[in-house]
């Protein structure tokens, strides 16, 4: 997700399992994500580059199924919030300009891009609901 520095990693076995934090040393963007298969290779101080290795997919900590947990925080002028409400995270699928929408696959080429207008502000459940009915309408 970004040209950066790692800036945390741990595991926790009743949360993210082994998971990762990455900061854009442009913006201060922060990325996280969990429930990786295995403990991620790289260490806190770490560069990252977009299209680098960073871990496997998987389902540690509390998870039910193979998934990426990714989040998003500014974290330029402060660390990670944990457990922060919602309206201080910011919206992945509109920052990758892709569909916030179950069961899709997409692959992020490190270009940001601006969210299409129907996408600002309904990153509810109850969207992401409506959305994955209406792709398999489609289908
Ligand atoms: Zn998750």
């Amino acid at each position: 997700m970004c040209n950066g520095t790692v800036v945390y990693k741990t595991f926790d076995a009743d949360g993210f399992g082994y998971y990762i934090i990455m900061k854009d040393n442009e913006t201060g963007m922060g990325f996280l994500y969990g429930h990786l298969k295995e403990e991620s290779p790289l260490n806190v101080g770490d560069s990252v580059t977009i299209g680098q290795y960073v871990g496997h997919e998987g389902t540690s900590g509390s998870s039910t199924g193979i998934h990426l947990h990714l989040e998003m925080q500014d974290i330029s002028s402060h660390d990670w919030v944990f457990g922060a409400d919602l309206s201080q995270y910011e919206n992945p699928a509109d920052f990758m300009g892709i569909p916030n929408t179950q069961g899709i696959s997409a692959i992020y080429n490190g270009t940001p891009q601006p969210p299409e207008p129907e996408q600002k502000n309904k990153n509810s459940t109850k969207w992401l609901k409506f959305r994955s009915r209406k792709i398999i309408l489609r289908l």
